[in-house]
């Protein structure tokens, strides 16, 4: 028989998930397994019966096991327990550390640490922010009523929605801005409605009759076992909410504030609750779950929101109005600080927007380091509007136009015409300076409703960008087409999406050098993505065929740590500051530096204030950021030598974690 003591380090305890992994791994063996914790006892092997043991975090389980496999269960046992069941990333313990000492891992004093997830600092209370429950009683106010109320709350969601993605566009988040588009093609699906206004002509209220609608079909949906239909269960939801409020009067959407300014504190933030926070009554959020990727973190940076996620569970169980210091560039919350802390905190803060203002002052002016290097800053639009505040901003180009905008949410293709008098006025209004156009980028998370491709059990892993493309070429010609001929208008470059393999690039090449031809124009510069491993590691033969590379960090995250970069539980450890993604980087860039070519870097993580000295380190020649970044990122370029920059990112490589690499810049 073998017994151990040892403590339950969950945030949360022993609650329905950790147990249900302990549970699962006592199932794999033959002994028998008991759990003591006080003077109750649980069998090993019953979920409902180690629930009822009701151990919270810090208190001590006892462990006993006996029978033909006990040492190799009380092994397996013990390290589960010990990395976390399942919930490692809330663990602040070393792992290996089975003390039966107690701890708290709710903490009402002290440091929390999560992932910056927008720069800016925020002094003030905490604010548990949930969402009212939508509560009615309505009675039946006769069809037409009820239907004219109904329409009434869907107009003005349409509206709302309709402001949000404007909203969003101006602020260049181009992404965030399509999912609010998304929200409004629900808003529109006939089918909904009928099924809505069925149910009224049968005597059903309006917001009985919504409300169940939305629930069953947000239910139906998410129980289609597929990730892509998962995420529009959660719009499905998120919209039918929206109207719902609207519908029975509460029309602020939920987020019940106190009229006072304070930090807020959530599981996790819709876009739409991220992008309805009033400013004048939230001076940052600090989530539970999400990473620096996730649409929350990029709206806050758009809204120049103070923000931190993945700061663990446990911040769920801080009370409201706990005084606190949010510091969206390191990732922390501090609690209660003392005098001296809140001065030093305001201090910072009062020079965090001196910086700012500066920055903004000398956005214009090339971004050099002090020992007389010049890094490149370029903007990441998604459209005209966008290119034109990008030039407001800053901006020396662009180094991503993402073109998906311009396929995204239309029955058909837009014409060679329609995208070559987008892609001339983009390339007028950055007035000769360079636009690289990326092709279409579609698939994957972003399907095309006129672009037909057969179901996929992984669509990140499937037909997607160029592969998708070089399936379709007439798409890939039509938009080359467009490209070179808007290409007499300005500086355009074009850029292959998700190559894996030099033979694409080869394919791509191809049917660019045929239409030329064909239009007997000049040939532009022609770069490609760094977004899959593959392609970092074959960066020296990509090279040689390239005049360009732009690292994609977003995606090469995601396919170099296999972790899906929307996953809401992944996206916390999905960072782009892994040494394993920062060593292909710097072989990319040797490769290319090697063969006279340069390399942009264009995912999220080349504005990330922890990520810019690194990629300048590791001789990265362009940064491509979202439109308000730039300022800021030119700033902080200027105020680091070239020379340090490489000893930081040399060091960086030498690491283990991206923990630590973040550790290291800190
Ligand atoms: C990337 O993957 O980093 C990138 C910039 O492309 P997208 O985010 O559009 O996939
Ligand atoms: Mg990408």
């Amino acid at each position: 028989m073998k017994e151990l003591d040892i403590v339950i380090q969950n945030p949360t305890g022993l609650h329905a998930r950790p147990a249900k992994v302990f549970v699962n791994t006592a199932k794999q063996f033959q002994s028998d397994i008991r759990v003591h914790h006080g003077t109750k006892k649980a069998n090993a092997k019953s979920l409902i019966s180690m629930l009822t043991l009701g151990a919270e975090a810090g208190t001590t389980i006892h462990i006993v096991v006996d029978g033909v496999d006990e040492e190799t269960a009380m092994t397996m046992l013990a390290t589960a327990v010990a990395d976390g069941l399942g919930e490692a990333e809330h663990i602040n313990q070393p792992t290996n550390q089975l003390t039966s000492q107690s701890t708290n891992q709710q903490p009402q004093d002290g440091l929390i640490r999560g992932i910056a997830a927008a720069p800016g600092i925020a002094i003030g209370p905490i604010f548990q922010l949930r969402h009212a429950e939508v509560t009615f009683t309505e009675t039946f106010g006769g069809a037409s009523a009820e239907e004219t109320r109904l329409q009434t709350a869907i107009e003005q969601a349409r509206g709302q929605l309709a402001a949000l993605h404007q909203q969003m566009l101006t602020r260049s988040a181009t992404n965030e801005a399509a999912i609010f588009d998304v929200h409004l093609e629900i808003l529109d699906d006939p089918d909904l409605l009928d099924t809505v206004l069925g149910k009224i002509s049968q005597q059903q209220p309006a917001a009985q009759a919504w409300q169940s609608t939305i629930e069953a079909r947000a239910k139906l949906i998410a129980g289609l076992d597929d990730p892509l239909l998962a995420a529009r269960s959660a719009d499905i939801h998120d919209v039918g909410y929206r109207v719902l409020r609207l519908l029975v009067g509460a029309d602020d959407q939920g987020l019940r504030l106190p009229e006072h300014p304070v930090i807020v504190i959530a599981h996790d933030l819709s876009p739409s609750d991220t992008a309805s926070l009033p400013k004048e009554r939230v001076l940052g959020f600090c989530t539970a779950v999400g990473g620096p990727t996730a649409h929350s973190a990029i709206i806050a940076r758009a809204l120049s929101l103070p923000a931190m996620v993945s700061a663990g569970v446990s911040v769920l169980e801080l009370a409201n109005n706990t005084p606190a210091i949010l510091d969206g560039r390191s990732g922390t919350l501090t609690l209660n600080p003392d005098a001296q802390a809140i001065a030093q905190a305001q201090q910072m803060q009062a020079t965090w927007r001196q910086q700012q203002e500066t920055a903004a002052r000398s956005a214009a002016a090339p971004a050099i380091t002090p020992d007389g290097h010049r890094v490149e800053v370029v903007a990441n639009v998604g459209g005209l509007a966008d290119t034109k505040a990008a030039v407001l901003a800053g901006a020396e180009g662009v180094g991503l136009l993402r073109t998906e905008f311009l396929f995204l949410d239309r029955a058909a293709a837009p014409s060679e015409e329609e995208q070559f008098a987008v892609y001339r006025d983009i390339a007028q209004a950055m007035q000769g300076q360079p636009v690289i156009v990326r092709t279409l980028d579609i698939g994957g998370d972003k399907p095309l409703p006129y672009i037909e491709v057969p179901p996929e059990a992984n669509p990140f892993l499937g037909e997607r960008g160029i592969r998708l493309c070089l399936n379709r070429p007439h798409l890939l010609r039509e938009q080359v087409r467009a490209i070179l001929r808007a290409a007499e208008h300005g500086k355009l470059r074009i850029m292959f999406p998700m190559i894996a393999d030099i033979g694409e690039l080869r394919a791509a090449r191809t049917i660019v050098e045929e239409v030329r031809a064909e239009l007997k124009v000049p040939m532009v510069e022609i770069g490609i993505m760094i977004e899959i491993p593959s392609a970092a590691l074959m960066a020296d033969a990509l090279a040689a065929e390239v005049d360009f590379f732009s690292v994609g960090t977003n995606d090469l995250t995601q396919y170099t740590l296999a972790m899906d970069r929307q996953h809401p539980s992944l996206a916390g450890k999905a960072d782009g500051l892994h040494p394993a993604v920062l060593r292909l980087i710097g072989r990319t860039v040797e490769a290319a530096h090697a063969a006279g070519k340069w390399v942009g870097i264009c995912g999220e993580l080349g504005a990330d204030p922890q990520a810019v000295p690194i990629f300048m380190g590791l001789g990265v020649d362009e940064l491509s950021v979202s439109v308000p970044a730039i300022p800021s990122v030119k700033a902080q370029i200027r105020a680091q030598t070239l020379v340090g920059a490489k000893e930081l990112a040399q060091k960086a490589l030498t690491c283990a974690t991206a923990q630590e690499v973040r550790e290291l810049v800190r």
